[in-house]
């Protein structure tokens, strides 16, 4: 098969099997979104929803986390990796939207990253999220997917990132980026992969296939 081909059957197949695919992180607001992604970083959406469904009772303006001050929102979120450091970011970020935003989070990349805490992936993510900008960032998930398929070869998600950002159309990779991280959670997982029902079995170039 053609990788033209593979890349249609791949949209194809994960539009179909999640087709109101959206993040799964909590949020109430755009505000809370940012934060939210920020805390993600080396943890689940999983772990940072069992914190954020307390904390943003708390947090739910930049104001808010000015109130709470580092030390409150340390003891939140002290249960997600880096929490100390993450904390520090939460604050500052509140501390930038309320002097330079008015109070919201901005909609460039360049803006977004001059927030504390928030790099590259976390802007791309949170536009993608929040305006459908057409980026595809390669988590863990993505990467999987891609690559025991064979429509990329790469050795780590950033190389899996420039190939792929290149050989999707730009107006398909916000879905995409929704769906296939979807489909790697729950359907191709790392472990025992969803082999015999999966509609792309006969074209996947997986040596370790789970048949059972
Ligand atoms: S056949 Fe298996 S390894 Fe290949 S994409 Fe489907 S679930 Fe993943």
């Amino acid at each position: 098969m053609k990788l033209q081909e593979k890349k249609e059957l791949l949209k194809k197949t994960v539009y179909e099997m999640f087709p109101d695919a959206e993040t799964e992180l909590y949020h109430n607001n755009e505000f809370q979104l940012l934060i939210a992604i920020l805390m993600s970083a080396q943890a689940t959406d999983k772990q940072v929803n069992i914190i954020n469904r307390n904390f943003f009772e708390f947090l739910k303006t930049p104001e808010d986390g000015l109130n709470l001050g580092v030390e409150e929102i340390t003891e939140f979120i002290s249960s997600v990796s880096f929490f100390n450091n993450k904390a520090k970011n939460i604050f500052k970020t509140c501390e930038i939207l309320v002097a330079k935003h008015n109070s919201l989070p901005p909609k460039t990349i360049d803006e977004l990253t001059e927030l504390a805490g928030v790099g590259i992936k976390t802007a791309k993510v949170f536009l993608s999220v929040t305006e459908g900008a057409p980026y595809l960032w390669v988590d863990t998930h993505v990467h999987r997917v891609l690559n025991r398929i064979w429509i990329v070869k790469a050795k780590t998600p950033l190389g899996t990132d420039k190939i792929a950002s290149k050989i999707f159309n730009a107006q398909d990779l916000a879905k995409l980026h929704d769906t296939l991280v979807l489909f790697g959670r729950y359907h191709c997982i790392a472990r025992k992969p969803k082999c015999k029902t999966c509609p792309m079995l006969p074209w996947c170039s997986y040596k370790e296939k789970n048949l059972d």
